[in-house]
């Protein structure tokens, strides 16, 4: 027997997907939350949240996001592990696709972010949050007066490398090439900067420490001498892009060239009904608050959109 169709369904669960829920709940919607492959969205890779306003002393992030949840449960919310595999947005109700499992929803809200690259280091992904970071604007505080490397060539690693001068006495950027993907004005910036050095041409081999759970220096190599060194500094920041987590609506909706949902009016996509929120859909902010912001969006047109088509 095929389960009953629901009112919506949400991807996610980080601070958009968590927001659409505590409103969607409490519209009386019962929402369906899939909690994806990063429950938490970017926000766990955080430890301690300062930004978000309402926590004088900083909220630590497990605390944060499970707060959202049971806010969330409390008004009628339900939570499931589901990664989303493919999507039918074509046909109504929407069919989703969860490996062997399927779910049929009148409305849906995307907020399954956008995954920070990693390098892929042996011991990267253990030191996440104890040194290693995609999130300058959450973590680089806690490396006050402490010397810290940017990896990356873009955008991102310039904004990255910059930010992080307000706390660092000394900011390492390494590239693995000597031509920048970064616009002409931020990498000036970046270049005049006097806390700021540039190491081109190099890549980071492995991150180290992980026994004294704490970033202690680097093991890198140079693309044209082929050495190989190694580096000290208190954190290793990745400014190597994202990847927004909407590869299973292929063409059903609209996507930018990096592949981040494009909507209009804030959370409105392409087909009606579909809307998007957070990461997913906002390469410029990435915060929190933001896709916090969003998802109350999408979660209020959902209501709005049932309620039109005659709920
Ligand atoms: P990006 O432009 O794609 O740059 C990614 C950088 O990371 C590249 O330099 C790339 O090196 C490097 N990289 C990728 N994988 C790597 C790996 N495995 N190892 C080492 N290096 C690696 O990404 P982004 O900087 O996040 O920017 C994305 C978009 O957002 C851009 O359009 C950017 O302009 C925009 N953005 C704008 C602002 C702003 O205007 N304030 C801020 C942030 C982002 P290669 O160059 O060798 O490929």
């Amino acid at each position: 027997m095929e389960n009953p169709v629901r009112e919506t369904v949400i991807m996610g669960s980080g601070c958009a997907g968590l927001t659409a829920a505590i409103y969607a709940a409490r519209a009386n919607l019962k929402p369906l939350v899939l909690g994806g492959h990063e429950p938490g969205g970017q926000l766990s890779l955080t430890t301690l949240v300062e930004n978000f306003p309402g926590s004088p002393e900083g909220i630590q992030r497990p605390e944060l996001v499970e707060n959202m949840k049971k806010q969330a449960m409390r008004f009628g919310a339900e939570f499931s592990t589901g990664h989303v595999t493919a999507a039918d947005l074509m046909r109504r109700p929407f069919t989703l696709t969860l490996g062997k499992d399927s779910i049929r929803t009148r409305t849906l809200i995307i907020a399954s972010g956008a995954s920070a690259r990693w390098l892929g280091l042996p011991n990267e992904q253990a030191l996440i949050g104890h040194g290693v970071s995609s999130c300058a604007t959450c973590d680089g505080f806690f490396f006050s007066g402490r010397e810290v490397v940017v990896v990356g060539g873009g955008d991102s690693a310039m904004e990255e490398a910059l930010f992080l001068t307000r706390f660092a006495t000394k900011v390492t950027l390494i590239h693995r090439r000597e031509q920048f993907r970064a616009s002409k004005i931020m990498l000036d910036r970046a270049r005049k900067h006097d806390k700021i050095a540039f190491l081109t041409d190099t890549v980071v081999e492995d991150v180290h420490d992980v026994a004294k759970k704490e970033v202690t220096g680097l093991t890198l190599r140079n693309l044209k001498s082929n050495e190989v060194s190694e580096f000290p500094t208190s954190a290793l920041f990745l400014g190597i892009g994202h990847v927004p987590n909407a590869q299973m609506f292929g063409d059903q909706l609209e996507r930018d060239v990096d592949g981040y949902l494009k909507t209009v009016n804030y959370v409105f996509t392409r087909v009606p009904g579909v809307f998007a929120c957070g990461d997913v859909q906002d390469r410029r902010y990435r915060q929190a608050i933001s896709a916090a912001g969003t998802g109350c969006m999408a979660a209020l047109e959902v209501e709005k959109y049932l309620e039109e088509a005659g709920r």
